[in-house]
């Protein structure tokens, strides 16, 4: 940065401090990724940017605490703020337009140098021939002077166009490259790192997408809950890295006796949701209360101490999206059944 100038009338102005904040913080951002080896996501970015920049004073406060208690902040923990952000689906939202936007452009610089550089490599063929051809004709003194010169001048143009060739065959290299990543990314952004299910983002859109399917078919569409029971007592008996190895069996249930009727995706922490196609509440209370039975019945080990994990059951609460007409309402019933579930005993699924 330039040094500040005290004559320069503009120095302290509002828009060189907003230029300065808005520097900072990005400086803060790109250090709490660093530091805490976090993915580059949107969804990321949206939850550290609301608890960085001061605009989301819940996440702030998470942040803090995760801290001061010396917890890690990982992409798991992550995960599970998403519920404490309301605006986190519009910033999503905005990050995946920028996005869309981002590929868009990188399509078209594709495109236009890729037809760029075949016009002028045509051009520059003809232009060569023509130079080569005119150096062999015979003039008197004057004119083979003028013509030189011209013939110079024309060699000169060439060799650049050259150069302006291969820089734009590197830069057309580097696009594709960076539409590859862009395409990567967005892959990744999907699934969850630990099981390897879709996440909540991916989850979220597909219930979008599947409740207009459902309603323009006129069919059924519902959505269940499973949150593991008093799963933080594996973590304090078995650590956190048996407790992962047991969200992971779970997953495999889930993923296993879930078919091809049903979308598993990890929720966040040890909370999973499924979408139930083509299926009404209860059908698809039904369909849950037996992947709960089949994860009752595992008998689950931990293969580092020997030691039974014992019973890994969990509870559910299901509702049905297509029974109102606003989607996101079947959540908040699935929630509370779920949190009725807990209430009456756990290891049990409810219908909201
Ligand atoms: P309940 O039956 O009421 O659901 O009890 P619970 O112990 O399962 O619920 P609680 O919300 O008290 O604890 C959930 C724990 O899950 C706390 C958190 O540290 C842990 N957790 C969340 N995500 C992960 C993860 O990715 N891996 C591991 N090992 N633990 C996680
Ligand atoms: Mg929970
Ligand atoms: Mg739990």
């Amino acid at each position: 940065m330039p040094p500040l100038n005290p004559e320069d009338p503009s120095t302290g102005s509002a828009a060189s401090r907003a230029e300065e904040a808005r520097q900072a913080l990005l400086a803060r951002i790109g250090n709490f990724v660093e530091t805490h080896d976090l993915a580059v996501t949107a969804s990321n970015l949206a939850a550290i940017c609301g608890g960085l920049s001061g605009s989301h004073p819940e996440l702030a406060q998470a942040f803090a605490a995760r801290e001061i208690a010396g917890e890690p902040i990982d992409q798991r923990w992550l995960d599970t703020l998403g519920r404490l952000d309301p605006d986190n689906h519009s910033r999503i939202a905005e990050l995946e337009a920028l996005m869309d936007k981002l590929e868009y452009s990188l399509m078209r610089f594709a495109q236009t140098a890729r037809s760029a550089q075949s016009e002028t490599s045509d051009h520059r063929g003809a232009l060569g021939a023509r130079i080569e051809a005119m150096a062999e004709i015979e003039l008197d003194s004057a004119a083979a002077g003028d013509l030189a010169q011209v013939l110079d001048l024309s060699r000169t143009m060439l060799a650049r166009i050259e150069q302006v060739e291969s820089a734009m065959a590197r830069s057309q290299a580097e696009t594709e490259r960076l539409r590859e990543n862009l395409a990567k990314a967005r892959l990744e952004a999907d699934v969850d790192h630990l099981t390897g299910l879709p996440n909540r983002r991916a989850f979220e859109r597909r219930l979008v997408s599947a409740a207009i399917e459902a309603r323009a078919k006129g069919e059924k569409l519902s959505l269940g809950f499973c949150d593991v029971d008093r799963f933080k007592l594996i973590n304090d008996n078995h650590g956190h890295e048996a407790g992962d190895r047991v969200l992971c069996a779970v997953a495999a249930t889930l993923n296993e006796h879930a078919g091809d009727a049903c979308f598993v995706a990890r929720h966040g922490g040890e909370e999973f949701v499924l979408l139930f196609y083509g299926m009404d509440k209860q059908a698809a209370r039904a369909k849950l209360d037996a992947i709960r039975l089949a994860q009752a019945a595992r008998r689950l080990m931990n293969r580092d101490t020997g030691q039974p994990f014992g019973r890994v059951t969990f509870s559910g609460g299901v509702a049905e999206v297509t029974e109102d007409s606003d989607t996101r309402s079947a959540l908040g019933r699935a929630d509370a059944a779920l949190y009725r579930a807990k209430q009456e005993g756990r290891n049990r699924v409810m219908v909201g």
